[in-house]
C-alpha cells in the first residue's frame, strides 16, 4: 500500500517551488501550497494535481514574512492534514542594488521573507514534528549566500543567514529525528532569473561549465531525496546545484 505523507511548501505558484509541489505530488505527498497573491495561479495547480495524481492540494495565501499569516497557515494545514512530515522554505524575493545604493527597507524586506519567514514557518511547525519524532526541512538558500554578490547585499545575506540559521536547527532537533538541510542553487530559468539582461546572461552563462541555466525540476528533484529516507543520515548540510559555476571556471 502507498504511504501518504504531508509536505508544507512556501511559494510553491511559480519556478522552484511549482517544481517542487509538482515532484512531491508524483511521490505521494499532499501539498500545503502557500503563495502569496498569485490565487488564479494557484487553483490551477491544485486542479491540475488532483486530477493527475492521487494527492490533495490545500491552497495557504499568506505573507510568510507576517507572524499572523503563519501561524494561520499552518493551523489550517494541521487542521486538514493533522500532521507535517516536510516542510520547504521555498518562497523567496530579491531587490537587487549596490549597497551604498540600496534603501534600508528594501534590506529589511528581502531579510524579512528569506530569513525571517523561514524561521518563523519553522517554530510554528516544529511542535508537531517533534511530537511525530519524525520530520524533514529543506531550505532554499543560493550560492550567492556562500559567495556573495556584487549588487545583492540584501539577498546574499538572507541566504547566508538561512544556511546558518539550517545548521543550528539541525543541531537543536537531530535527537528528535527531524533533519534540516539546505539547498543552494545558482543560476535557474524562473521568473526571478528572467528579468536579468541578455548581457548578463551570456556573462553567466560563459562562467557555467554546462553552459546552460538549471531546471526548476532539478532542484526539485534533490528536495525529493533529501525528503525521503534514503537520504535519513544525512542533515546540516548545503547541496550546491549550479552546473558548476561556484568551481571558478
Ligand atoms: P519566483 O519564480 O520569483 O517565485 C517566488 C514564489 O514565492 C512565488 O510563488 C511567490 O508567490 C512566492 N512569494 C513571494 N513572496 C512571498 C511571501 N512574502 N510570502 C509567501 N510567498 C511569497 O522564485 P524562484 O526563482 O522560483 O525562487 C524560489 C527560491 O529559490 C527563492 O527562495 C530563491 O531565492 C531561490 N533561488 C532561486 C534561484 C534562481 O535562479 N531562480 C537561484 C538560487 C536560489 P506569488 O506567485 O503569489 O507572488
Amino acid at each position: 500500500m502507498k504511504e501518504f505523507k504531508n509536505a508544507l511548501v512556501t511559494g510553491g505558484t511559480r519556478g522552484i517551488g511549482k517544481a517542487i509541489v509538482y515532484e512531491l505530488a508524483k511521490n505521494n505527498y499532499n501539498i500545503g501550497l502557500n503563495f502569496l497573491k498569485n490565487v488564479v495561479e494557484a487553483e490551477k495547480i491544485k486542479n491540475d494535481i488532483e486530477e493527475n495524481y492521487n494527492v490533495n492540494v490545500l491552497l495557504l495565501k499568506g505573507d510568510i514574512s507576517k507572524i499572523e499569516d503563519v501561524k494561520n497557515i499552518v493551523d489550517v494545514f494541521i487542521e486538514n492534514f493533522k500532521n507535517v512530515h516536510l516542510l520547504v522554505n521555498n518562497a523567496g524575493i530579491t531587490k537587487d542594488n549596490l549597497i551604498i545604493r540600496m534603501k534600508l527597507e528594501d534590506f529589511l524586506e528581502v531579510i524579512n521573507v528569506n530569513l525571517t519567514g523561514p524561521f518563523l514557518i519553522t517554530k510554528e511547525v516544529l511542535p508537531y514534528m517533534i511530537k511525530n519524532k519524525d520530520g524533514s526541512i529543506i531550505n532554499i538558500s543560493s550560492i550567492v549566500g556562500i559567495y556573495g554578490n556584487a549588487g545583492q547585499a540584501n539577498y546574499s545575506a538572507s541566504k547566508g543567514g538561512l544556511i546558518s540559521l539550517t545548521k543550528t536547527i539541525s543541531k537543536e532537533v537531530a535527537s528528535r529525528n527531524i533533519r534540516v538541510n539546505a539547498i543552494a542553487p545558482g543560476y535557474i530559468e524562473t521568473e526571478m532569473t528572467l528579468i536579468l539582461n541578455d548581457d548578463l546572461k551570456n556573462r553567466i552563462l560563459e562562467k557555467v561549465p554546462f553552459k546552460r541555466f538549471g531546471k526548476p525540476e532539478d532542484v526539485a528533484k534533490l528536495v525529493t531525496f533529501l525528503a525521503s529516507p534514503e537520504s535519513s543520515y544525512i542533515t546540516g548540510q548545503v547541496f550546491i546545484i549550479d552546473g558548476g559555476l561556484s568551481l571558478g571556471f
